[in-house]
């Protein structure tokens, strides 16, 4: 990381008007580069640059002309409909779209960060919750924030240890971190300003989403559904980090008191004693406000544990789990809710990304906000009642026949409620028929811009289900798809993803883009009539004619490309940006690859060349081991191993090492050192010694040895397949 100098000029500043400046001079320090003390503290003149000079008055002004060129907030304007008015790159001259600059960043783990684009600076959190400030005119590192997560905590994380953006507000950027912190960062100088605990850090909470900011209160949620935690929204004000309220997505235990009627009434939807086992509904990524309607829409996340014979055992729709709960944003208090999946046991969240448009329904012009949640059914919701208006299947679904609009239930088949001996094989899966990646709504074409895609997963019950201290705790075998598909050869099994341009009004696919393995990438919709999109695993970037679907550019980004795309203007230029990293050949070990690369018209900047790889070879020790171990260390390695190391012990992802190819399958006792010790915490890879034995290790590692001697002897066609990526 550099330090960079005060010599920084900042463009021309147009919004002097959204200053206020009576929170600012009196802690303003500099960062001083050559020719000054580090610690020198001055007041900030009258004409310096400002950084993250926005406030309320600003935000609800995002979607005005004089904003046309910012993007100031996770979806570019509150209605977060990711469009972007510039309209210098166009469908007519996108063919002359070139690298500007690129910056490196110091992880190769998966990015998923929408950028910030404020008055010449871009924000933007990588993997592991930093954070970097760059230069746009000159793409120089301003600086970068570090929040110094323990590795260990990553055993705590379901999904990979990625953060998908900040929030910017009153000079100050705020972050959540994988280990449960809400922080304001000086937006000039990188350094903390306050920092609080939003989470019980006994319970296994963590924090991958985007804050927001709303009316001075800055609001963030959390993940953990996977491992038995209790979901929430926590409001703090964004001067003090003081937690102003807190909305609870699922009922607490009755015997403890409910925080409100809308939790008593929300417990009468469950059964059986939910509570010990956490019951779920984690916020983890969408929560978006609506100046029309002063609503908060909430995205609810899945039950905890998966399987809701566990959770909720004598049924009940378990209340608020996959719902969009719409609250008051000054006080966190319930309005209306809708729910898209009673009793909820696929892990379909309603987490995805919520987008806020005027629409022309039924001949009327409605307020409405819509989802592509991950359940597969396309939901266009009355703004100011909750009202259904449209729920359309998306994409392909085998768990429901349809959503009955008069009582907004889905037709649920009798066969996708899996349990002990008849397991179901679902589209969607885990995995959702679209997951975090950003969709976007151009109200030009009218169209909405969905990463849709396929992904199966066997559901087979876990007859043992016991909560365990580390790990998952689904009720379901994460590792299932192994052992399912071995013995239903025919059974679809395909992860494939793609963009879908979405009708909403008529609930149906105008177009598509070509598919790629494994997840596709967020969506940016622009005036200049195009949508910009990354090929996931291609590790493609391009834009499409939004109208038609026709491919006009595509660029090669050396590694995945999922993150949402965002555009922004400088020096009367229109520039498009996307981070970029994850999903490339080689997966962890691969050289890292991951970036922010800014795009602009005849732009000639070139990537450096891609480094030489030779991947790991397969290079197993002899596997001698007893069938019987080898079963033994697969279950164990199913409940522990897979949601990371993939269902077979070989991670496509850059997120996680591939263990058929470690060195450590060599030696029982560096394995142990690692497995059982925590030798690489730091790194990530927590001890399992609460839940593990050695016995359990060597099974283990047996498990994997078997796998990599059956892969060598397989040799290279079957190291084709899908990359393995988890859900949320
Ligand atoms: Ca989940």
């Amino acid at each position: 990381m550099e330090s960079y100098a005060a010599a920084l000029e900042m463009p021309e500043n147009d919004s002097v008007k959204w200053r206020r400046w009576g929170t600012w001079g009196v802690c303003a320090v500099w960062v001083c580069g050559a020719g000054c003390s580090p610690s020198t503290e001055t007041t900030q003149a009258a004409d310096a640059p400002r950084y993250a000079a926005v406030d309320t008055a600003r935000l609800l002004a995002a979607g005005e002309d004089e904003q046309a060129g910012q993007w100031l907030s996770h979806g570019r304007t509150y209605e977060e409909q990711r469009y972007s008015p510039l309209d210098e790159i166009t469908t007519q001259n996108v063919e002359r779209l070139g690298l500007a600059w690129f910056a490196d960043y110091d992880t190769n783990l998966q990015q998923q960060a929408t950028p910030l684009y404020i008055d010449g600076v871009l924000y933007v959190s990588t993997a592991w919750s930093k954070v970097y400030a760059f230069d746009a005119r000159t793409g120089k590192t301003l600086w970068q924030y570090d929040p110094k997560v323990p590795g260990e905590w990553a055993v705590n994380v379901c999904c990979g240890l990625s953060n998908r953006g900040v929030a910017a507000y009153d000079g100050k950027l705020y972050l959540g971190t994988l280990d449960g912190r809400l922080v304001a960062i000086d937006a000039r100088t990188g350094q903390e300003v306050w920092s609080v605990l939003t989470v019980d850090r006994s319970e296994r909470y963590s924090i991958t989403g985007a804050p927001r900011v709303v009316q001075g209160r800055v609001l963030i949620g959390n993940s953990g559904a996977e491992f038995g935690v209790r979901g929430y929204l926590s409001a703090y004000d964004a001067q003090t980090g003081e937690l102003d309220w807190r909305f609870y997505t699922v009922p607490g235990n009755p015997a403890d008191g409910f925080e409100n009627d809308t939790m008593r009434r929300a417990a009468a939807t469950w059964t059986g004693e939910w509570w010990t086992l956490g019951g779920g509904g984690t916020v983890w990524d969408s929560f978006v406000y609506d100046p029309v309607t002063d609503l908060l829409f909430i995205g609810v996340g899945n039950g905890s544990p998966w399987n809701a014979r566990y959770r909720s055992p004598e049924g009940g729709d378990n209340l608020f789990l996959s719902s969009i709960v719409a609250v008051k944003p000054d006080t966190g208090e319930y309005v209306w809710h809708y729910q898209t999946t009673p009793w909820e046991t696929w892990d379909y969240t309603a987490t995805q990304p919520i987008v806020i448009a005027d629409l022309e329904i039924d001949g009327s012009r409605r307020r409405v906000l819509m989802q592509a949640p991950k359940n597969g059914f396309f939901y266009v919701l009355d703004a100011a009642t909750g009202k259904v208006l449209r729920a359309d299947a998306y994409t392909e679904v085998n768990w429901a026949d349809g959503v009955d609009l008069d009582t907004g239930r889905p037709r649920i088949r009798a066969q996708a409620r899996y349990q002990a001996g008849k397991p179901f094989n679902a589209l969607p899966g885990p995995q959702g028929a679209h997951a975090w990646h950003p969709m976007a709504y151009s109200p030009r074409t009218g169209l909405v811009y969905i990463p849709v895609q396929r992904a199966w997963f066997p559901f087979v019950e876990d007859e043992d289900f016991q909560p365990q201290p580390v790990g998952y705790n689904l009720g379901v075998h994460l590792g299932a798809p192994l052992t399912y598909y071995r013995d239903h050869p025919d059974e679809p099994r395909d992860f494939v993803g793609y963009l879908k341009a979405w009708d909403p009004v008529a609930g149906r696919e105008v177009w598509r883009g070509e598919e790629n393995q494994g997840p596709t990438g967020g969506a940016l919709a622009t005036a200049g009539g195009l949508v910009f999109q990354g090929g996931g695993s291609s590790q493609e970037f391009r834009a499409y004619d939004a109208r038609t679907g026709e491919k006009l550019w595509s660029m090669h980004a050396q590694t995945g490309v999922l993150a949402g795309p965002i555009s922004y203007e400088l020096d009367g230029r229109q520039y498009v940006a996307v981070s970029v990293g994850g999903n490339q050949a080689g997966g962890y070990y691969a050289p890292n690859y991951s970036r922010l690369l800014v795009f602009t018209l005849d732009g000639k900047a070139q990537l450096p060349p891609t480094k030489t790889f030779v991947p790991r070879p397969l290079d197993p020790p002899p596997a001698t081991a007893s069938p019987e171990v080898v079963a033994a260390g697969r279950a164990k390695y199913s409940q522990y191993c897979a949601a990371c190391h993939g269902e077979n012990g070989q991670t496509r992802g850059a997120m996680f090492p591939d263990l058929t190819r470690t060195p450590l399958l060599h030696s029982q006792e560096r394995f142990d050192q690692v497995v059982l010790k925590g030798a690489l915490s730091a790194r990530g890879m927590a001890s399992f010694a609460q839940v593990l034995e050695p016995a359990d290790t060597q099974a283990i590692r047996a498990f994997i040895v078997a796998r990599a001697n059956d892969m060598k002897q397989a040799s290279a066609p079957g190291a084709s397949g899908a990359p393995q990526q988890a859900h949320r």
